[in-house]
This record gives structure tokens, C-alpha cells and sequence, in this order.
């Protein structure tokens, strides 16, 4: 912090994210100017996987390809749509090793855990990935897992959901032709009965998080649903999504 800064606010915190000083909830470690950047998902939004949806592609509350698949989670939400300033926050947590996004990131997390499942209990389950942990070292969605159950006193079961094929260096679409039999689980009697939350980065078409829940529910987890950082725009051409890759 400047000298400058620090004479005009000497006993304020610093912003995690733009190191502005600031006053306010020192806990969420996030200043107001760097918040107000942030749009929050709001209706409407598909009703199955929380993506936002324009007027004109509503039908039954759902996004086109809640239309066209059937996940085997029940519903998915996420903070805000993967772009500008909370897709560059995501970025400088998973790329750049920035821990220190984690305990506020989570936070918000926490809210939208608060405002769309406010059940008590739940069982959190970070969604596994081999690549995050060959590339970057350490698990970001683990992480944040973690410190969500910290905030939110919830338990997580983390590294009983695991990778077993490894899909690193195949294209989006060859990896959605891959994901089924994916995963697997060391000890699935941790899931019997469970209502499980999922909690990954991003959701793109939520086939992946979709296996995990087929998978999970096939262990007796009694409901599945998901919890996501961002959930990604929907354009057909953006995703990969060919008329073959569309499972009906
Ligand atoms: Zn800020
Ligand atoms: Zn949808």
C-alpha cells in the first residue's frame, strides 16, 4: 500500500483483488468498486442448470440444452457467467496460484449456496481433476471446497470421488466423448443416503459434473446438485456442440 493510501485510510483493509484500502466487511476481503463489477445470476435463469437466459430462448424455464439432455443432477448454480472481470478472478486463482482469492472467492460461493440450498445437511464433494493437479501443483476446486465447508460448517468428502481416465491433451469434444465411466470412488458407503452438493469452476454443458452425479446416485446418494464458480454463455459454436455430440 502507498504511503499515500495508508495516511488516508491507516486502519482499513486492502482489497484482495485490486489492493485498494477499503471499509466495509473485511471478512469477504472485497471492495465495493471491485464487487460492483460482478453480476450476480438472477431470474431468469434456466431452472435446471442456473445458466442466464435471454426472453426469447425460455421455454418451460429451461435452457436449450436442459432441453436436449437429461443431467442426473438435480439442479446447478453459480455465482455469475464466465466473463470479464470473474472469469480474469478465476483465472489469477487457477493459472497464477493466487491462494489468497480462495477464502473470498468462497464467500461468494457461500452466498449462493445460502440463497439456493439452505439445506443443513449436506455433504460438499469437490469434482476431481488429474490436470489441475499434474499442471498447477495444487487443486484449486479442492481448495475452495474446503473453505466452503469451512465457512459454511458443512462437511466435504474430498478425494473419495477420483479420476480415472485422464483427458488431458484431447479436445473439448473429445473429452465429452470420453467423460462416461470417468470417475470413480474409493469408498461409495460415504454417499449412501448423502444429499450431495458438487462443487467445481466452471459449468459448460454439465456433462461432467452430470457422470459424477450419475455416479454418486449409483452409490445411494439420495440427491445431487451442483455448485459452480461460473457458468458459461450459451452458444452452440462457443462449446463444441455438434449435432452428434447432442445426446437425447
Ligand atoms: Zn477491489
Ligand atoms: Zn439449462
Amino acid at each position: 500500500m502507498s504511503a499515500f493510501w495508508q495516511a488516508l485510510f491507516p486502519s482499513s483493509t486492502r482489497c484482495v483483488i485490486c489492493h485498494r484500502p477499503f471499509y466495509g466487511d473485511a471478512a469477504a476481503q472485497l471492495c465495493n468498486h471491485c464487487l460492483s463489477q460482478l453480476k450476480f445470476i438472477g431470474e431468469p435463469m434456466c431452472q435446471i442448470c442456473g445458466r442466464p437466459l435471454r426472453l426469447a430462448a425460455v421455454e418451460k424455464g429451461k435452457c436449450l440444452l436442459c432441453r436436449q439432455y437429461s443431467h442426473s443432477f438435480q439442479t446447478a448454480r453459480s455465482v455469475a457467467v464466465y466473463e470479464g472481470f470473474w472469469r480474469e478472478c478465476i483465472h489469477m486463482m487457477k493459472y497464477f496460484h493466487r491462494h489468497d482469492f480462495v477464502g473470498p472467492i468462497a464467500s461468494l460461493l457461500a452466498e449462493v449456496y445460502k440463497q439456493f440450498f439452505p439445506q443443513a445437511e449436506v455433504l460438499l464433494v469437490p469434482v476431481p481433476s488429474v490436470v489441475r493437479k499434474s499442471r498447477r501443483c495444487y487443486d484449486h476446486v479442492q481448495a475452495l471446497a474446503l473453505e466452503l465447508g469451512r465457512q459454511l460448517h458443512l462437511p466435504v468428502e474430498s478425494g473419495n470421488l477420483y479420476l480415472k481416465k485422464n483427458s488431458a491433451g484431447f479436445s473439448y469434444a473429445e473429452r465429452c466423448q470420453r467423460i462416461a465411466g470417468s470417475f470413480g470412488v474409493h469408498q461409495p458407503q460415504a454417499f449412501q443416503d448423502q444429499h450431495i452438493i458438487l462443487v467445481d469452476d466452471i459449468l459448460v454443458t454439465g456433462r461432467t459434473v452430470s457422470e459424477c452425479a450419475r455416479l454418486l446416485i449409483s452409490c445411494g446418494a439420495k440427491q445431487v446438485d451442483v455448485l459452480t464458480l461460473a457458468v458459461a454463455a450459451l452458444e452452440g459454436q462457443n462449446l463444441g456442440l455438434g449435432k452428434a455430440n447432442v445426446r437425447r
